[in-house]
């Protein structure tokens, strides 16, 4: 009951900060600003001097290059804040989370496994595939997993979309999986953990946040399950987040989807280092709860708390 009552009060929590951060006006990172800087400067060059054509065509596509080597660095942070550990307040805690789900095969034995584990995680699942499987959704939610959003086609050319094409597909995935499981995702993830340029603009006055990772295992390509494990284990510490795939999983040589074959010994590992396997929201809660956020936690200003708790050296 107790436990029942403080999940519904974090969840609260969330809320009041999904709504506080909703309000907050959009502010470009480093990247974004020099990238437009370099724009508009173009325009007045041109004008002065047109034969001078080459160059600023090639300045300008060595921007874009540089923005999209920016864009694959693990969560994207250099243009635009991501999660890529967890607050440093969430002492102990280890978050997973599970990609391109739900998959009728594999999701309800990764379920299996994590409930034998007393194990908590974040599924980013695709809002399409979410539509075709809801009641899976559904049971992912009542397991005590949170449902993050995904995009709805994750389509190969997500990344390289307008603001208004990413934000319509992200808020059309939030609308199946909020219908589905009556709570709305507080993170999102790009789809092939590729992040454009504008993802951040899309992304403004969403109060969504990009979940990025500390690690991953490359299960989607990688069918070797020592291999995969060790990706994900190896310098495991307090705060990382981890990042495997429930749908799309590369098969071991003997054709088990290689997931599975790796989560009981990641969880076993994770055990083992004295450490919990948790979800995002709830690592967030805890981190939140700490003493040090609770220092600056002012009933008016829970995105306060909730920024305190993110000042970690992975959120950028
Ligand atoms: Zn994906």
């Amino acid at each position: 009951m107790t436990t029942q009552r403080n999940r519904e009060a974090a969840l609260r929590h969330q809320d009041a900060a999904r709504g506080a951060h909703r309000g907050a006006p959009w502010r470009p990172a480093p990247a974004l600003l020099a990238s437009a800087a370099l724009h508009v400067a173009a325009v007045p060059t041109l004008i002065a001097a047109p034969g001078a054509w080459g160059p600023v065509l090639a300045a300008l596509a060595a921007n874009h290059l540089a923005l999209g080597l920016l864009g694959l660095a693990p969560g994207g942070g250099w243009i635009g804040p991501s999660l890529t550990r967890l607050p440093p307040a969430a002492t102990g805690m280890v978050a997973l989370t599970f990609d391109d789900g739900p998959d009728p095969e594999v999701t309800p034995r990764v379920l299996e496994i994590l409930d034998r584990y007393g194990a908590r995680a974040s599924f980013f699942c695709i809002g399409h595939r979410a539509a075709l499987y809801p009641d899976l959704v559904r049971r992912i939610a009542a397991c005590g997993h949170s449902v993050e959003n995904h995009s709805h086609w994750h389509g190969g050319a997500f990344a390289a979309r307008p603001p208004w094409r990413i934000r319509r597909e992200l808020v059309q995935a939030q609308a199946v999986l909020t219908a589905i499981t009556g709570r709305a995702p507080h993170f999102i993830r790009a789809p092939f953990g590729i992040r454009g340029p504008m993802l951040d603009p899309a992304l403004a006055g969403t109060g969504l946040r990009h979940a990025g990772w500390t690690r991953r295992g490359r299960d989607t390509v990688c069918g070797v399950p020592a291999t995969v494990l060790a990706r994900l284990t190896s310098a495991l510490r307090s705060g990382d987040i981890l990042m495997l795939h429930d749908g799309g999983s590369a098969r071991t040589a003997t054709g088990e989807p290689v997931v599975l074959a790796v989560l009981p010994a990641l969880l076993d590992t994770i055990r083992a280092a004295g450490l919990r396997a948790t979800s995002l929201p709830e690592a967030m809660d805890a981190a939140m709860d700490a003493p040090s956020a609770q220092a600056v936690r002012s009933p008016a200003a829970p995105s306060a708390a909730w920024a305190a708790a993110s000042r970690a050296t992975g959120t950028r």
